[in-house]
């Protein structure tokens, strides 16, 4: 399962801060998931709250933010927002290659008590 392995990295990205400011206990965390990395949020809160079990990091709120995919057009260089997988240039019509956003799965904070 996809977001098994995602969540795990997550957890220990945590569990890593957390240790580092000496936290008791996770409140929330926010995450910023690409487009393009297809995670299913269900599943990413499914495999959190079992990950998080007997942790301090149990019944934490997992908060999860869209970045959407954003793509370059060579010939105009115009970037623009993909929709619908749709890699063609607003402004040209030419097809475009996408960049890196949309891609990347980051914590964007935690809070702690
Ligand atoms: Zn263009």
């Amino acid at each position: 399962m996809h977001e098994m392995a995602i969540t795990q990295s997550l957890v220990d990205i945590i569990a890593e801060e957390m240790r580092a400011h000496r936290a008791g206990k996770l409140l929330n965390v926010r995450v910023q998931i690409g487009q393009m990395t297809a995670v299913v949020p269900d599943a990413l809160r499914f495999c959190f709250d079992i990950l998080t079990q007997h942790t301090p990091m149990a019944g934490a709120e997992l908060i999860v933010e869209w970045v959407p995919v954003q793509a370059r057009c060579e010939s105009c260089e115009r970037t623009f927002e993909v929709k619908d997988h749709a890699f063609v240039c607003p402004v040209c019509g030419r097809s475009a290659a996408a960049t890196s956003a949309g891609r990347e799965l980051s914590i964007v904070e935690i809070e702690v008590e």
